[in-house]
């Protein structure tokens, strides 16, 4: 069984919180930096009828990892031998006891849980699969807000095999922002929404082409996401440069 703990985190608006996922002696994203969402994290942990030993993250980004350490730290003051696991190209300010790469089986205790690589969001990202299709989706998708794309670290092309590759295995997603998600729907809406975001980056960027103006990210943000409220110029920019990254790979600019 799955169980979800919202944590107060600094994440990307609209997002405010981070969900912490326990299944038997694992926990997932201990994520919050803040001290009082760290005691409230330790107290339901010590809720699990499994002791909880391992701290696993599905990625190294801030707003994941920010509480790991610290529990960790509490779990050892009081006799539990807590290790912390994470893919190997995750680069974190503390150690890790221990790597995890695609295949690796979780024992949790109450059912395994198996990792599968799906990078393209982050470097090292890992979602974990229950038998039953059950899937801790990291920032593969998203309950609130969107997932970005960015580069240097985000990678188009690589999202977008992740998300096929989930396609048929996830039933249903537990993502680390927001409530949990029919899987199939989920994963084909966003395989269509940065299909649809492409090809509009495509029109835009031809038009700023075809009117002989300097083809910019956020020239073509401008175009793009002219009217849609709510869009961070910034990360807009950022998404766009990615999409126009894609398409240079793919079709030759
Ligand atoms: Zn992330």
């Amino acid at each position: 069984m799955i169980h979800v703990l919202p944590v107060r985190t600094p994440t990307l608006p609209p997002a405010t919180h981070t969900n912490v996922y326990r299944v038997g002696r694992v926990v997932f994203d201990a994520a919050s930096p803040y001290a009082d969402e760290q005691a409230r994290t330790l107290a339901w942990v010590r809720e699990s009828p499994v002791p909880v030993d391992t701290i696993v993250l599905t990625h190294h980004h801030h707003d994941h990892v920010g509480g790991a350490e610290a529990l960790r730290t509490a779990l050892r003051a009081s006799g539990t031998p807590a290790k912390i696991l994470a893919h190997r190209d995750s680069v974190l300010p503390f150690d890790l006891d221990g790597t995890l790469d695609d295949g690796d089986v979780l024992d949790t205790g109450d059912g395994p849980l198996r990792a599968v690589y799906t990078p393209g969001h982050a470097h090292g990202h890992l979602v974990f699969l229950a038998e039953n299709g059950d899937c801790i989706a990291g920032d593969l998708v998203a309950g609130t807000g969107t997932i970005v794309v960015a580069p240097p670290e985000g990678h188009l092309e690589t999202y977008l095999q992740s998300l096929r590759r989930m396609l048929p295995l996830a039933k249903r997603l537990y993502p680390a922002h927001g409530p949990d998600l029919p899987g199939e729907d989920t994963l084909r809406h966003y395989l269509f929404h940065r299909a649809m975001r492409t090809e509009q980056v495509r029109v835009a960027r031809d038009a700023l082409l075809a009117a002989g103006e300097p083809v910019t990210p956020v020239a073509v943000a401008e175009r793009v996401y002219a009217g849609i409220p709510g869009v961070d110029p910034l990360f807009a920019a950022l998404q766009v440069a990615a999409i126009l990254a894609w398409l240079e790979e793919h079709h030759g600019g």
